[in-house]
C-alpha cells in the first residue's frame, strides 16, 4: 500500500530543470498543463465529483516561466502511465497571486476552490500527489520571499526549486522537515496487547492518533521516537522499527512511521501539550469510526480515528490487522 501523497508519478527532469533553453520550451508547449494554488487550495471543477484543473498555457496568457514551479513530466516509460492524461506532458505549479486579475476571476468562475486534505478521498492517488507537491512548492516560494542572510529580496531560479538573493546571491532550497510517528504498543499484564494514542485540544472531538514529532538537529530517528514517547506521556519505549514513510507538504514535513515496545505504562501527560492520551486494545479500535462519517454529539463522546490520509490512520488500521508491530 502506497501512502496518500506519495504517489508522485511525474519524472521531475531534476537534471534538465536547470536548463533555461529546455525549460523555456516544456513552458510554450501546448500540452503542458498549470496547477494553480490559491492560499493554500487547490481548483477542482464545479460538479460534485471534484476533478482537478490543470490549465494550459492558453488559458494563462500573460504567464511567464519566470513565476512558474517545474513539477515534472509523464511519460516515464513505464507502462502504468500509457494511458494517463499525464502522459508525456509538462506540468508546473504557479500561485493564484502571480496571475493578473482578470484571469483570477475567470478562474475562480470556472471552479470551486478546495482544501487538499478535505478532499483527497475523493481524488485519485496520482492528483492528490501532484496537488501535495504543487501546494508545498507554492508555500515554501510565499514564505521564502527574503533573503535569510541580508534581508533582500530573493528572486526563484531553477525552475522554482531554489531562490537566488538579489544582493548577496545566497542561494535558498526547498527544506523538508523530518518528523517521527510512532505506534507504541505494549503487552499488558491482563494478556491482552494495547496501543498508544493521544489527542491535542484543538483536534475535533473525539480523535486519536499516534504520536509524533519533529526531529531534533544531531538527533537520530530512532532516538527522536524513544524521546518523544516520554517527552509527550512519560512512557519508556524500545526497539523502534521503521515502517514507511510519507510526504506531508503541510506545509513541509515527511512522516516517517515507526512501531515501539513500550516498558512502562502509566502515562502522564503533564510535562507536554497533549490534552489526552490512552492505551487502547484492538477490540476498542474496533470501535472507532471513521471520524469523517460520524456527526458530532457533544453529549456522549466517542472515538474517532484520525484522517484517513494519514499516515497514523495507516498504523492504527495496521497495528489492527497485526501487519505491524510484535504483540
Ligand atoms: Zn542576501
Amino acid at each position: 500500500m502506497t501512502l496518500a501523497y506519495g504517489n508522485m508519478p511525474l519524472d521531475r527532469c531534476t537534471n534538465q530543470r536547470k536548463n533555461k533553453r529546455w525549460l523555456s520550451t516544456e513552458f510554450n508547449h501546448e500540452k503542458s498543463l498549470f496547477c494553480v494554488i490559491n492560499d493554500g487550495m487547490s481548483l477542482f471543477s464545479k460538479a460534485e465529483a471534484l476533478v482537478p484543473i490543470y490549465l494550459s498555457k492558453a488559458q494563462l496568457p500573460t504567464l511567464s516561466v519566470d513565476s512558474c514551479i517545474y513539477l515534472g513530466k509523464g511519460n516515464l516509460g513505464r507502462g502504468e502511465l500509457d494511458n494517463n492524461k499525464f502522459n508525456a506532458i509538462s506540468i508546473f505549479a504557479i500561485d493564484f497571486n502571480k496571475l493578473r486579475f482578470s484571469t483570477q476571476e475567470e478562474l475562480s468562475e470556472m471552479g470551486q476552490w478546495q482544501g487538499l486534505r478535505k478532499v483527497t478521498a475523493n481524488l485519485s492517488a496520482i492528483d492528490a500527489s501532484i496537488l501535495a507537491i504543487a501546494k508545498g512548492l507554492v508555500h515554501w516560494h510565499i514564505s521564502h520571499q527574503f533573503c535569510g542572510q541580508c534581508g533582500h529580496a530573493n528572486r526563484s531560479v531553477e525552475a522554482g526549486h531554489a531562490r537566488r538573493c538579489s544582493e548577496c546571491r545566497n542561494m535558498t532550497f526547498p527544506r523538508t522537515d523530518p518528523a517521527v510517528i510512532m505506534l507504541v504498543e505494549k503487552m499488558f499484564d491482563d494478556g491482552i496487547a494495547r496501543c498508544l494514542l493521544g489527542r491535542q485540544a484543538s483536534w475535533a472531538q473525539g480523535i486519536y492518533s499516534t504520536l509524533a514529532g519533529f526531529v531534533d538537529p544531531g538527533e537520530t530517528l530512532e532516538q527522536a521516537v524513544i524521546r518523544e514517547v516520554v517527552e509527550e506521556a512519560a512512557i519508556i519505549a524500545e526497539k523502534p522499527e521503521y515502517i514507511a514513510s510519507q510526504p506531508w507538504p503541510f506545509p513541509a514535513s515527511i512522516m516517517l512511521g515507526f512501531t515501539a515496545v513500550a516498558t512502562s505504562e502509566k502515562i502522564d501527560i503533564s510535562q507536554d501539550d497533549l490534552e489526552d492520551a490512552q492505551w487502547f486494545s484492538r477490540e476498542q479500535l474496533q470501535g472507532f469510526c471513521l471520524n469523517s462519517t460520524v456527526n458530532d454529539n457533544s453529549e456522549s463522546v466517542q472515538y474517532k480515528m484520525s484522517s484517513g490520509d494519514s499516515i497514523s490512520s495507516y498504523l492504527i488500521t495496521a497495528w489492527l490487522n497485526k501487519t505491524i508491530g510484535k504483540y
